[in-house]
């Protein structure tokens, strides 16, 4: 789904610890989708490069594609609506970034599902407050926002306070959030 990223449910093998909401997140949207019909709306790129597809899911086919319809018929949007995501904006596909934006802000200020937790409970991105994640063991860094930065086992976890710390550290630009 484009523009949300939801916490994670564990994948030990891939040393990623549950995050908290994850569980929720992911019987929330099970509750909402499995077994539904939806309508994919694609934006610039069909596929990321990983070959998942990318897509905006509606709940009812959109007419006008108004805030409101938005608002009440996209299924990206009532996850960070209700706070079970947070934005993950990937260039070039933003048609909607903005607008989710807005959401995860009003998510947010009214301390909806994951932003009701204890404080710091969602791991990252705060926009840019975080400077920039790097993961030790493939010597690559990210945007704190980028969905490969969250998924980066605790014990490979490093922090820069700018892009030129990184790379003088010898970490190489991740391809997917181009730091
Ligand atoms: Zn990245």
């Amino acid at each position: 789904m484009i523009g949300v990223n939801c916490p994670e449910i564990s994948h030990p093998d891939l040393g990623i610890k549950e995050q908290p909401y994850g569980r929720e997140a992911k019987e929330y949207t099970t509750k909402r989708l499995l077994g539904k019909k939806v309508w994919l709306e694609l934006d610039t790129q069909e596929r990321d490069r990983y070959g998942r597809l990318l897509a905006y899911v509606w709940l009812e086919p959109p007419s006008s594609g108004s805030e409101d319809e938005v608002r009440s018929k996209m299924f990206n949007a009532r996850l960070l609506l209700d706070g079970y995501a947070q934005v993950m904006t990937v260039q070039p596909n933003v048609k909607y970034a903005d607008l989710f934006v807005k959401f995860q802000r009003e998510a947010r200020e009214q301390g909806k599902g994951l932003w009701g937790l204890a404080p710091a409970a969602p791991s990252t991105s705060k926009g840019g407050e975080a400077g920039y994640i790097g993961n030790a063991r493939s010597k690559v860094f990210h945007r704190p926002d980028c969905e490969w930065a969250q998924k980066i086992a605790p014990h490979n976890r490093v922090e820069f306070r700018s892009r030129e710390e990184a790379l003088e550290a010898g970490y190489r630009p991740c391809e997917v959030c181009n730091p």
